[in-house]
């Protein structure tokens, strides 16, 4: 087991108290340190909640679900972060459509702090949704996230104004 407070790895499950901080492991979370954060792990999170799963040869794991979004999930280590992508199609937009379009990315932009909105080359919608990995992380945590990232989508693209550019 693994101590969340100081990182020491080989605290034995019945102990107290951390062999190296001495702090009770009863306070610490049940979790993964950034380091065991790994695509395979976040793949196994994915199917456990009815996702297919694929992994690209970037490391990005490309998931799709029955009633969820699509997403491409990426640990970035480096950032602290995973990262969950998912794309959104849009209506062709009319003469002047486009700048409508910017405007609301730029409100959804200026809502929304879990994700960031971005009209891409094809003129869709990609969404990017950041979750910390902190010191622990469990996978309620990812999977939790993950719906507090679409709930919070629903409500930005209403709030400012995308959803009336949205296809389906
Ligand atoms: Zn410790």
């Amino acid at each position: 087991m693994k101590c969340a407070h100081c990182g020491y790895a080989d605290v034995p499950a019945d102990a107290s108290s951390c062999p190296s901080c001495g702090r009770p492991p009863a306070l610490s979370r049940p979790g993964r340190s950034p380091a065991d954060v790994t695509p395979e792990w976040l793949a196994g999170l994915l199917k456990s909640i009815g996702y297919e799963v694929e992994s690209g040869s970037d490391g990005a794991i490309k998931a799709r679900h029955q009633t969820k979004p699509n997403i491409v999930v990426r640990v970035r280590k480096d950032l602290g972060l995973i990262t969950i992508g998912h794309f959104w199609g849009m209506k062709k937009p009319g003469f002047g459509g486009t700048g409508k379009i910017m405007e609301a990315v730029n409100r959804a932009n200026s809502i929304s702090w879990r994700s960031t909105f971005f009209s891409d080359k094809d003129g869709d919608l990609a969404v990017t949704s950041y979750i910390p990995l902190g010191t622990s992380i469990t996978g309620e945590d990812v999977l939790g996230f993950l719906d507090k990232a679409f709930e919070e989508f629903l409500v930005t693209v209403s709030a400012s104004g995308l959803s009336n550019f949205l296809r389906g």
